[in-house]
């Protein structure tokens, strides 16, 4: 099934040309677990010779990636800043790169001690704000990095406009599309160049595997990353591609459910009296509304939120029953986490201030549990804090 196309994206997950192994009629993609494989011939090799450079069952997951995210090839690394920090070898010493200042905070160490070190500079920048982006780039950038929504603080970019606007300037637009997934958001419709996925996350979607994907268009740029990809050799392993396939399947039905109970949960935050601000681009008050409905479907399942003090937040995850407390998102199990000491902890305290990750801002990725347990659990906890204050005022 090769003219996927005329489908709709759900019924893409399911059928796609490696629904059924041709060889055996299976319908599930095999996992080849051999490193090398035999050639027929001296001078004639097969496609395949040794599974750094290309295996297919790693192949299978690429070209269905591609395809989900409408570019023309797909690759699969060990883990999401693989795939990130082999992205980042396309720039070369000398060159100057604009990214999202609340970024990921294992991009913002890879920019920052590692490709510093190479002689690539960098700038970061408020990419909602388009004069900042513009004023940031110097004669030597070549690249803009966007992550959108913004990690923590959920701030939407305008992914055409700033596409747009790279070309002009000679420069690769990259698109950490992890929190979205193309079941939401097609950055490379919008005119960015390289798609980079966590698939740790929504993608594989069950907390059981750690990998990272990259997705482009044009075949000349494809052709230097697959050369990246093989020469640094950060591939994923065939057992986790596998799973990540498994994951894929339900990535629809996993996103719309768990968005919905994110909608449902910021709207109960954000009417909460002990609640400070709430970050949700599916809330009419998000600064970027329009744009996030322009450019997405919908606003995905990760919302942060702000409690008064840190006080209030140690209060509130000492008694928050049902998520678990940890690292990571996009999971079938909700994930709360504090960004400070987990996702932003490499980056230095004052430039955590700057960006408005403070001590008492926790991040949700909902999952698949039902939203009004999940306020019920929400609502409890944060009645502890109200009775904490009860008993200090006494
Ligand atoms: C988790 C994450 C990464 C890093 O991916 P790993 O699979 O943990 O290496 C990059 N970007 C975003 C937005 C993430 O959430």
């Amino acid at each position: 099934m090769k003219n996927g196309e005329q489908f709709s994206f759900e019924t893409r997950l399911l059928h796609n040309e490696h629904k059924v192994d041709p060889s055996t009629g299976a319908v599930s993609v095999p996992i080849q677990h051999a490193s090398t494989f035999h050639q027929f011939d001296v001078d004639q090799f097969g496609k395949y010779d040794y599974s750094r450079s290309l295996n297919p069952t790693r192949e299978a997951l690429e070209t269905i990636i591609a395809e989900l995210e409408d570019g023309t090839h797909g690759f699969a690394f060990a883990s999401g800043m693989a795939a990130i920090s082999t992205a980042f070898l396309l720039l070369s010493a000398g060159d100057h790169i604009v990214v999202t200042e609340d970024v990921y905070g294992g991009t913002f160490r890879m920019v920052t001690t590692v490709l510093n070190r190479f002689n690539i500079d960098h700038t970061f920048v408020d990419m909602t704000d388009f004069e900042s982006v513009k004023a940031a780039v110097r004669p030597n950038t070549k690249a803009i990095y966007m992550e959108t929504p913004s990690n923590p603080t959920l701030k939407v970019t305008d992914i055409k406009q700033i596409c747009d606007f790279a070309k002009e300037i000679g420069a690769l637009t990259y698109v950490d599309n992890t929190f979205l997934t193309p079941a939401l958001q097609k950055p490379l419709q919008l005119g960015a160049d390289i798609v980079l996925h966590s698939a740790t996350k929504f993608l594989s979607g069950h907390s059981d595997v750690v990998a990272g994907l990259a997705v482009v268009k044009d075949p000349e740029l494809a052709a230097r990353l697959g050369t990246l990809q093989n020469a640094f050799g950060a591939v994923l392993g065939v057992q986790d591609a596998w799973l990540v396939m498994r994951g894929l399947k339900t990535l629809s039905v996993r996103m719309e459910h768990s968005q919905k109970g994110a909608q449902k949960i910021a709207e109960y935050l954000n009417q909460h009296p002990l609640v400070k601000s709430v970050y949700y681009p599916g809330l009419a008050d998000h600064p970027q509304y329009d744009i996030q409905h322009n450019q997405a479907s919908g606003a995905g399942a990760v919302l942060s939120f702000e409690l008064e003090s840190e006080e209030a937040l140690r209060t509130f995850v000492d008694h928050v029953q049902l998520p678990v407390f940890a690292v990571s998102l996009g999971a079938v199990e909700t994930i709360l986490s504090y960004p400070v000491k987990m996702s932003h902890a490499a980056m230095p305290a004052d430039e955590r201030e700057k960006r408005g990750i403070t001590n008492s801002l926790l991040r949700v990725s909902v999952g698949l549990e039902n939203a009004n347990d999940l306020i019920q659990d929400f609502e409890q906890a944060l009645q502890k804090i109200q009775a904490s204050h009860t008993i200090t005022a006494q």
